[in-house]
């Protein structure tokens, strides 16, 4: 099954862009995964095909039209799509592994690309849209939050990454941030890799790998790491 992602934007040059380099493009490329847009101008309405206009109520800048993003969606739903549809968001749920990894396991997805205010409320409720930020700031626009959600998916998706088990132990898939990693040359600036890395004790280095890794998410992640703790706490009261 291929991923299949559908950006409805102002902006459909700025796609793939990013995503059409290295492992996402080749993965595109080889047709792991596919990319189509929609401008949402072309569904604009009168002579200048309009997609804004003031918002109801008074106050600063624009907002999308409910109609002319009904219309664009209505262009590019397929009959009985399963794909979920997404509109990138400030006030969504914030986007995690767990959704990422739940959203890569699927047929793939049809964003929709904020621009201005945002976008009438009515037709997220009446198309079901699914709000989702990237992070607590504020972009100018849906795009670049769309292409974060996709690249963080398409690197799941099998054959993409290199070493098969390269994504099983990086953070947030064990629940910590991943240890320290090091590289030639064996000194640089007098700095040295530690001793336990080169040592070829199979069982230190991954105890090594796992203390840092605890170290950090403590240190780096309180949030992460009682997270941790609650779901070991949970597991061991399930234990007969
Ligand atoms: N007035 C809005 C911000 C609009 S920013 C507010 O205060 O909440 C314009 C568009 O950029 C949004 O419609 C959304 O599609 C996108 N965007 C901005 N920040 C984002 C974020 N953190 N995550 C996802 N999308 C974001």
């Amino acid at each position: 099954m291929t991923f299949r992602a559908t950006i409805l934007t102002l902006y459909p040059e700025m796609f793939p862009g990013p995503l059409g380099v290295s492992l996402a493009g080749k993965a595109l490329d080889a047709g792991t995964w596919s990319l189509d847009t929609c401008n949402i101008r072309d569904h604009g309405v009168g002579a200048h095909r309009a997609v804004d206009d003031t918002p109801a109520g008074g106050g600063p800048g624009m907002v999308m039209r409910a109609d002319v993003l009904g219309n664009a969606l209505g262009a590019v739903l397929e009959e009985n799509d399963p794909r979920p549809r997404l509109l990138m968001s400030p006030r969504g749920t914030p986007l995690t592994h767990d959704m990422v990894r739940d959203l890569a396991a699927g047929p793939g997805a049809l964003i929709v690309c904020g621009r201005f205010e945002g976008v009438d409320e009515r037709v997220i409720e009446g198309r079901g849209l699914k709000e989702i930020s990237i992070g607590d700031y504020v972009l100018s626009g849906g795009e670049i939050a769309a292409m974060v959600l996709i690249d963080a998916c398409v690197r799941l998706l099998p054959g993409v990454m290199g070493a098969e088990d390269s994504g099983t132990e990086e953070s947030f898939e064990t629940g910590l941030l991943e240890y320290p990693h090091y590289t030639r040359p064996q000194e640089w600036e007098g700095r040295a890799i530690p001793d336990v890395l080169t040592s070829g004790h199979h069982k230190q280095i991954a105890d090594w790998r796992r203390a840092e890794a605890e170290r950090l998410t403590r240190a780096r992640r309180p949030d992460l790491w009682a997270a941790l703790q609650k779901s070991r706490g949970s597991d061991a009261s399930e234990k007969p």
